[in-house]
C-alpha cells in the first residue's frame, strides 16, 4: 500500500480525507488567515492532482468551481490517487473583493517566494514548498482581468506535449498556447516537471454560470478520464486554438457587437462597430481571418487602440 502524505506537518493517509492548514500568516489586527487544502485520498495508488483557484481574490469564477467541487459526491471516494483542492489560495485579497495583496503585489508573479520576504512570497513559498512537492500536476483557476470577460479556455504551453494532452482530458471549449510569465506558479512548477494549465472563463467579480459549469464538468472529465472517479459525462469536442490575438479599436468611441460569445466567425466578417454617440461615424471591425471570439472587452466605451476582442484561430 502507499504511504501517508505530509502537509505542513499534518499527515493524510491513504483512504483519508481531510482539511489541512497549508500556510498561514497574521494580519495587523493580530487575525490569523488560515489557508486550507482540502484532500481526498484512495487507498489505492495513482496521481495526486492539485485543483486551486483564488490566486487573484475577484476572480470568483474560480472559487465557485472549488466549492461545488469539493462537496460534489463523485470525490468523496476517489478510486485511485489523491486530489487536493484549494478553493482559495489568496484568502486576503479574497476579503476584499480584490486582485492583488494589500502591498499591491500579483501573487502570481511571486513565486517561488521565500519564508522571509513579502507576503505574496511567503504564500508563494508555501505553496511551492508544502503543496508542489506532493503533486503530480495541477489545473490552477483564474478568470479575464477587470472587464475582460474570457470563454472557457485552457492555457498551457503547446512545446510539453505532456500538457496538450492532459488538457485534452479535461475537454474544455478553447485549448490555448500561452507562454509562461516570470514569477507565475505555473512557471515555477515547470521547473519541477509539473505542469500546471491555467483555465480562464468569465470575468472578474461577476458568476458566468457557463464558466462555473465548464470548469466543473472538466474537472470531473479529467478525474473521471484518468480512472480516479467513476462518472458518467459526454465528451465535448475542444477546439485548439493555433493563433490569438486581440483586435484593437482604430477609433474611438461606443462598442458592439452582435456575435455570440465563443462563436465563430468568417474571414472579412464585420464582427463589431465603433460609433461616436451622435452617430457621425460608424467604424466596422472586420474579421482578418477565420476564427472564434475566445475573449471579449465588456466596457462598452472603447479609446483608440483598447482592446475589443480576443480571436483565436484554429491550429
Ligand atoms: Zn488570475
Amino acid at each position: 500500500m502507499h504511504r501517508e502524505i505530509i502537509i505542513n506537518g499534518t499527515a493524510v493517509l491513504p483512504g483519508e480525507n481531510k482539511q489541512v492548514v497549508f500556510s498561514k500568516y497574521e494580519l495587523p489586527s493580530q487575525s490569523v488567515i488560515e489557508t486550507p487544502a482540502y484532500v481526498f485520498r484512495s487507498i489505492h495508488e495513482g496521481p495526486t492532482i492539485l485543483l486551486s483557484s483564488g490566486m487573484h481574490g475577484e476572480e470568483i469564477n474560480g472559487i465557485e468551481t472549488l466549492r461545488q467541487l469539493i462537496k460534489h459526491e463523485s470525490i468523496q471516494k476517489p478510486l485511485r490517487g489523491t486530489i487536493i483542492a484549494i478553493p482559495v489560495f489568496n484568502i486576503v485579497s479574497f476579503i476584499f473583493s480584490q486582485r492583488d495583496l494589500p502591498d499591491g503585489r500579483d501573487l502570481n508573479r511571486c513565486f517561488p517566494g521565500t519564508k522571509t520576504g513579502s507576503l505574496g512570497s511567503r504564500i508563494a513559498h508555501d505553496i511551492m514548498h508544502n503543496i508542489l512537492p506532493l503533486i503530480d500536476f495541477g489545473v490552477d483557476f483564474h478568470t479575464g482581468g477587470a472587464r475582460i470577460n474570457n470563454y472557457p479556455q485552457l492555457r498551457c504551453v503547446f512545446d510539453e506535449p505532456k500538457n496538450i494532452e492532459l488538457a485534452k482530458l479535461f475537454a474544455p471549449p478553447f485549448i490555448i498556447n500561452s507562454p509562461y510569465r516570470d514569477g507565475s506558479f505555473r512557471m515555477e512548477a515547470s521547473k519541477f516537471g509539473k505542469s500546471i494549465l491555467v483555465f480562464e472563463a468569465g470575468e472578474s467579480l461577476r458568476f458566468s454560470n457557463t464558466a462555473i459549469d465548464e470548469g466543473l464538468q472538466g474537472c470531473l472529465r479529467l478525474l473521471k478520464n484518468l480512472h480516479m472517479i467513476a462518472i458518467d459525462l459526454p465528451h465535448p469536442h475542444t477546439i485548439i486554438i493555433g493563433k490569438d490575438k486581440w483586435l484593437r479599436a482604430s477609433e474611438a468611441g461606443m462598442f458592439r457587437t452582435h456575435k455570440k460569445f465563443g462563436a465563430f466567425f468568417e474571414k472579412e466578417e464585420v464582427i463589431g462597430t465603433i460609433s461616436d454617440p451622435y452617430n457621425k461615424n460608424e467604424c466596422k471591425l472586420i474579421a482578418p481571418d477565420n476564427g472564434f471570439i475566445i475573449g471579449i472587452n465588456n466596457k462598452p466605451v472603447v479609446h483608440v487602440g483598447e482592446a475589443l476582442l480576443h480571436i483565436g484561430i484554429e491550429k
